[in-house]
């Protein structure tokens, strides 16, 4: 298993040591800017970024599967810990309210609102357990003799669940709901708060440990990934591939990059080769629209309703907003309206100034603009915070006239905005903008000799960058 390691050479007396490399040379595409480029043979714990946009196109490590081996397993045990304990009580005059991992959801559930019920299931229970439970899968199998193939499907399926499991968003949430409830009542932390905090770290510590690419090449049979590295040498490649009808493709799942046509299959993972993301633009602008649109009754319908001793009014985002200011929580206030009501709107602004710069094909700020591309696909998530503080709250004030959360529509309205929102950034293509910069500097050449997706069949080979880190 793991990559083949190029044989340490002996050291000669008074000579420095050489640094042992962990990788092969290897043709790689820059998911964000399009580049391809030959990462020359990296030691370990060296960072590759790309020579035009900086995005990181590899960090090697020491050891790239034992560790996080390790860490999904500690993971495991802590999401069970974390999905069987109390997460939090709630006590007021004389009577007690328990709640764990499944308590919001299927309070939400018997209010009538499933659908957040099934987000809030999918993002904090199934996402997380299904990456943990693959990931496990995946590492365990690379330490047998004969690694199942099925594995490869299995990893695939891994990098598309990442920005769905939301632990990190939910401990949030779960925090600015402890801080609300601490004024209405007595509030007791669960041990399963405790389990869930490890789970994040555990997480996170895993994802930063593993190189990804380390995890591709271990699932390959060596004879292919040889053959591969031979077929991925430019002028190799150029000759023995006479069929004008391929060119050079990066796996947006799991970055190979083969001399195919678009739809036919990556060789390595076995999902669909495109040159971009198909109809990139369209879906983007669709999905967006459709956020725009859900973004009026996110807003103007009540997300909750708070009832203390028999009175209480509806609230809307900005309504909730405005409650923790009165209780004088300006940081927790300032935190939910940049999380609920900043994000959603700067993250359209942000989409929409990719789009309007893809379809002029402005060369200005390319740079800038993958970087802005790269942040409005990161930050979207973190809207999700009012949605789990909200399954929090209806979970355990549940005290009847004295006090009680009910949730209401808006929740739902919002819910879709946050999923709109994250769906039209991933089906952005951020290529498309040097591709159109690019199109647009050449005047357009003559259409019979171009590919229909607009890159040529050679990319301009650069050098790459490498730091050690
Ligand atoms: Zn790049
Ligand atoms: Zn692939």
């Amino acid at each position: 298993m793991g990559t083949t390691f190029p044989a340490p050479a002996p050291p000669l007396s008074g000579a420095a040591v050489p640094v042992r490399q962990v990788t092969t040379p290897q043709l790689y595409e820059c998911p964000g800017c399009g580049q391809m480029q030959i990462l020359p043979a990296l030691p370990a714990g060296a960072r590759a970024v790309c020579v035009r946009c900086d995005a990181v196109l590899r960090h090697t490590r020491r050891d790239p599967l034992l560790l996080p081996l390790a860490l999904n397993i500690s993971a495991l045990i802590l999401f069970g810990l974390g999905a069987t304990l109390t997460l939090m009580s709630v006590s007021t005059a004389g009577q007690r309210r328990v709640a764990d991992l499944i308590t919001g959801p299927a309070e939400m559930e018997h209010y009538g609102l499933w659908e957040i019920s099934l987000v809030v299931l999918i993002t904090t229970v199934a996402a997380p357990l299904a990456r943990v439970l693959c990931m496990l899968t995946v590492l365990i199998g690379l330490r047998l003799k004969h690694p199942p193939a099925g594995l490869r499907l299995i990893y695939a399926w891994v990098q598309h669940l990442r920005p769905w499991s939301m632990i990190e968003i939910y401990l949030l949430g779960l925090f600015v709901a402890y801080v609300r409830l601490s004024g209405m009542a007595t509030v007791n932390i669960g041990p399963a708060i405790y389990a869930l905090g490890g789970l994040m770290l555990v997480m996170v510590l895993a994802d930063c440990m593993l190189d990804n690419q380390a995890v591709w090449e271990a699932m390959e049979p060596r004879n292919r990934r040889r053959r591969r590295t031979l077929d991925e040498n430019p002028a190799i490649a150029d000759r023995a591939t006479p069929n004008a009808h391929r060119w050079r493709i990066g796996c947006d799942t799991c970055g190979l990059v083969s001399r195919a046509a678009p739809g036919m299959r990556c060789t390595r993972c076995g999902f669909r080769l495109h040159v971009r993301k198909p109809g990139s633009i369209e879906r983007t602008w669709a999905f967006a629209i459709a956020a725009v649109v859900l973004y009026i009754p996110a807003n103007i319908y009540p997300v909750l309703t708070v009832v203390r001793l028999g009175t209480g009014d509806p609230s809307t985002i900005l309504g909730g907003v405005g409650e923790l200011l009165d209780l004088g929580m300006w940081p927790l206030a300032a935190l939910v309206f940049f999380a609920s009501v900043a994000v959603p709107v700067l993250k359209l602004i942000g989409l929409g100034i990719l789009l309007i710069s893809t379809h002029t094909g402005s060369g200005k700020a390319l740079r800038d603009r993958t970087i802005l591309y790269r942040i409005v696909d990161a930050i979207g998530r973190w809207s999700m915070i009012d949605i789990f503080m909200e399954s929090i709250l209806v979970a355990l004030v549940q005290f009847g006239q004295l006090a009680s959360v009910y949730p209401g529509p808006g929740a739902i309205a919002f819910a879709a905005v946050v999923i709109l929102t994250m769906l039209a950034a991933h089906s952005f293509d951020p290529r498309l903008m040097w591709d159109s910069a690019r199109d647009r500097a050449e005047k357009t050449p003559p259409e019979t000799d171009r590919p229909v997706t607009g890159r040529p069949e050679t990319g301009r080979l650069g050098s790459m960058g490498a730091e050690t880190a």
